[in-house]
């Protein structure tokens, strides 16, 4: 932006006075303008991305009752096969607009939104005990050196930020089956690391991983029920708590989320 210019005694606008703050309004408002059109563009895409997933489980639906109408009545066979999938796409679509809300979502409006001073490690173990008894033949191997470690956060949001790591390790380490969670403070920084040993991701695709919609294998993602959510919702998460999150990746080997909080006072 251009500087108005200041007389050095009295700090008033030098001559030709009109000029300048005309001239310097003008460039504030396309600021602003060029802002607003930024803002509505990504709001445009996000709308239209959304339309973009919803409409594939509804095209299958319909595909699907258009066969029921056809066959149903002389063919059980047909009639429970396309019943079946017209439920799992419908379970897919209400999941799709829940994640949606809970993205254009402010965490203050959550029904739930109340932070209290809670255990993180006491929290994670118990997600690692009911996760450990779902999954079975996977390995969760869980280290803190601190007996506990305490962080002002609301208790929902963290469980569900956990679940979202943990379902992705999960989902993405199906070979290994072996996932490792640590969690540490130091320096007045706490630490959550959730470490995989599956597919990785391609070093071309880390810094996008955090985009809506943003799925590294598409029809993969697709299989396993994701809708390329969860990273975009967790990120918006960990931020409301002036946190960060990253990513370390190495395709075939490994991936590592790291998530930091900073440590507060109680
Ligand atoms: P999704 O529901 O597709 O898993 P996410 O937003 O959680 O959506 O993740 C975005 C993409 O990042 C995923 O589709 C996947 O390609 C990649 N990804 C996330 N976590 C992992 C992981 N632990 N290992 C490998 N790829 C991952």
């Amino acid at each position: 932006m251009k500087q108005i210019q200041r007389d050095g005694f009295q700090n008033r606008l030098a001559v030709p006075k009109g000029y300048y703050e005309t001239d310097d309004m003008i460039e504030t408002f396309n600021e602003m303008m060029t802002q607003l059109e930024t803002s509505f563009n990504q709001q445009k895409q996000f709308v239209e991305d959304a339309s973009h997933e919803l409409r594939t489980p509804l095209q299958i639906i319909k595909g699907h009752l258009n066969l029921i109408k056809r066959w149903g009545k002389n063919k059980p066979e047909v009639l429970e096969e396309s019943l079946e999938i017209s439920l799992s796409e419908m379970n897919r679509i209400t999941s799709l607009v829940e994640e949606l809300l809970q993205l254009t979502k402010e965490a203050s409006a959550h029904p739930n939104f109340e932070t209290e001073n809670v255990d993180i490690n006491a929290e994670i173990s118990a997600r690692l005990r009911s996760l450990a008894n779902l999954h079975r033949d996977y390995m969760f191997e869980y280290h803190s050196p601190h007996k506990e470690i305490r962080l002002n956060i609301n208790r929902f949001q963290f469980e569900q930020l956990l679940l979202i790591f943990l379902d992705n390790a999960i989902k993405y380490d199906q070979h290994n089956k072996h996932i490792l969670i640590r969690s540490t403070k130091k320096n007045k920084v706490i630490q959550i690391e959730i470490v995989d040993h599956g597919t990785g991701i391609p070093e071309g695709d880390i810094p996008y991983v955090f985009d809506r919609f943003y799925r590294v294998d598409k029809s993969r993602s697709r299989e396993m029920g994701g809708n390329g959510l969860g990273l975009s919702i967790a990120r918006k998460m960990i931020e409301s708590y002036q946190g960060t999150v990253e990513i370390e990746s190495e395709q075939s080997q490994f991936t590592k989320v790291i998530i930091q909080f900073p440590e507060q006072k109680f």
